[in-house]
C-alpha cells in the first residue's frame, strides 16, 4: 500500500511518523482545558470531541467521545472501529469534500499535552523474547539452565499493575527497596543501584473474553500497540523473585507511548514469529503472521547532554506473538476486559546492540557502555532520560509511535527513617 495523501500537508512526507495510513489515538489537552480524545495527523491533532459534537463522527447512538479515554471506543467492537477509521480517513484524505469543516477541530501537536489514551484496566507482562530470557537466564543461572524448562511451551508471564502505568513523558523515581549483594548474607535496604530499562511492545485488549480464546480470536480482539518501557529494579529483582517472579522490582512505573497505532495501520507489516524449536501444543500454534516488522531504538541522554542510541531492534525479533500471549492468558477461563495491557517482554535481537536492556548491554555490569557524551553507565544514573522509539517502514511512508520518555529522578530520602 503506498501513502494514502492527506490535506493536512505535513502528514505526506515520507518521514512523518503520523500520515494518513496510521491514525493514532491519543489523549490531550490544551491550556489546561480538560483533556479530551483526538486523532494524529501530520503535526496537528483532529478533537475527536468537538467533531463529534459538531455531527462530523457519528458512530453510535450514544456519544463516544464525551469521555478522555479510547476505552468506550474498544468496548463498540471491530465493526465500529473499522467505520471510524473509514470516516477519518474520508475526512482527512486530499480533495475530501468536507474539508472546511473539519479545519476548526484540528489543533497543533506543539500546543498541546498529551495523556494517558486509555483507562488501564489489568496490566501484564511476559518474558517471550528468547534473546533477552537466554542472556538474563545465562547471567542469573548459567547457559546450561537459560531457559527453563516451560520457555519453549508458554508465553511466561506475570500480573502487573495497572496503577502504575504512565504515559510518556511522566519522571520516574529511583526505588528504594530490599538489596542483596552477591557475598553479602543480609538483605539491606538501600536506593536501587541497578535501575533499567526493558524495550517492550504492549498490546492493548479491545473485545473483552470470558472464557479460553483461540490464537486466531486473540489477534481480532487486540485493538492496537504501543511503544513500554518495564523500568526494572535489578537488584531488588534478583533478591526477590525466586519462587515466584518479579514484584517490587516492576512496581515503580511502566512507561507507554502517547499514541495508540492501531492493528489496521500494522497491518501491512506483519510478519511471522521465528522457526518453532519445538512444536507448540494444539491451543497455541501460529495461525499466521501475528507478528510485526517495526523497527525499534533507544536512546539515553545524561542531564543536559545529547542523547546516545544504545539499542537497535525489531519487534519480528519476539518468539511469541502478542495474540499467542494473549491466548494463553485466557486458557485458565480468566476473563480479559478492554483495556487490558499486555507487555510483550524485552525486544532483544541477536547480537550486542540489539539488547534491549542495559542489564544484558553491559552484561550485568562487567561491560559498561560509553556514550558519545564519553560518560560510561551500566545501569541509569540519576538524571538520565531514556527514550523508545518506534517506526515501521512503508511504500513513501512511515508507521510512527510517538516517543515513550522518562527521565530518572533522584530516590527520595529513606522513606522509613526515623
Ligand atoms: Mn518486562
Amino acid at each position: 500500500m503506498p501513502l494514502l495523501k492527506s490535506w493536512v500537508a505535513s502528514a505526506n512526507d515520507a518521514n512523518h511518523p503520523f500520515p494518513l495510513n496510521n491514525l493514532p489515538y491519543g489523549v490531550f489537552s490544551v491550556d489546561g482545558d480538560d483533556p479530551r480524545c483526538g486523532v494524529a495527523i501530520g503535526d496537528l491533532i483532529l478533537d475527536m470531541q468537538t467533531a463529534e459534537e459538531a455531527g462530523l463522527v457519528q458512530l453510535s447512538d450514544a456519544p463516544l467521545f464525551d469521555v478522555p479515554y479510547w476505552n468506550d471506543v474498544m468496548e463498540e467492537g471491530p465493526a465500529v472501529w473499522a467505520a471510524l477509521r473509514e470516516r477519518l480517513t474520508a475526512l482527512l484524505a486530499e480533495g475530501a469534500a468536507e474539508k472546511d469543516k473539519v479545519k476548526p477541530h484540528l489543533v497543533a501537536q506543539a500546543d498541546a499535552e498529551l495523556h494517558m489514551p486509555f483507562a488501564v484496566s489489568e496490566y501484564t507482562d511476559f518474558y517471550a523474547g528468547k534473546n533477552h530470557a537466554f542472556n538474563v537466564g545465562t547471567m542469573f543461572r548459567g547457559p546450561e539452565n537459560a531457559l527453563p524448562p516451560n520457555w519453549l511451551h508458554i508465553p511466561i508471564g506475570y500480573n502487573g499493575r495497572a496503577s502504575s502505568v504512565v504515559v510518556s513523558g511522566t519522571d520516574v523515581r529511583r526505588p528504594w527497596g530490599q538489596l542483596k549483594g552477591a557475598n553479602d548474607d543480609k538483605p539491606r535496604w538501600a536506593p536501587c543501584a541497578r535501575f533499567d530499562i526493558e524495550l517492550e511492545m504492549g498490546a492493548i485488549v479491545g473485545t473483552p473474553s470470558d472464557g479460553p480464546i483461540t490464537v486466531q480470536e486473540a489477534d481480532d480482539h487486540i485493538f492496537g500497540y504501543v511503544l513500554l518501557n518495564d523500568w526494572s529494579a535489578r537488584d531488588i529483582q534478583a533478591w526477590e523473585y525466586q519462587p515466584l517472579g518479579p514484584f517490587q522490582a516492576k512496581a515503580a512505573a511502566t512507561s507507554i507511548s502517547p499514541w495508540i497505532v492501531t492493528k489496521p495501520a500494522l497491518e501491512p507489516f506483519r510478519c511471522s514469529t521465528p522457526e518453532r524449536e519445538v512444536e507448540l501444543l494444539e491451543h497455541l500454534k501460529d495461525c499466521g503472521p501475528m507478528l510485526y516488522d517495526i523497527d525499534l531504538e533507544v536512546t539515553m541522554a545524561p542531564t543536559g547532554r545529547e542523547a546516545t542510541t544504545i539499542v537497535r531492534t525489531n519487534y519480528k525479533e519476539m518468539y511469541y506473538s502478542a495474540a499467542q500471549q494473549l491466548a494463553h492468558h485466557t486458557t485458565s477461563g480468566c476473563p480479559m476486559n478492554a483495556g487490558d495491557l499486555l507487555g510483550s517482554g524485552t525486544i532483544s535481537g541477536p547480537v550486542k546492540e540489539s539488547r534491549g536492556s542495559l542489564l544484558e548491554l553491559s552484561w550485568g555490569g562487567k561491560e559498561p557502555l560509553t556514550l558519545d557524551t564519553g560518560e560510561e553507565r551500566s545501569f541509569i544514573a540519576d538524571g538520565d532520560t531514556l527514550t523508545l522509539k518506534g517506526a515501521a517502514k512503508g511504500d513513501g511512508y512511515t508507521i510512527g509511535f510517538g516517543d515513550c520518555t522518562g527521565t530518572v529522578l533522584p530516590a527520595l530520602e529513606d522513606p522509613y527513617a526515623r
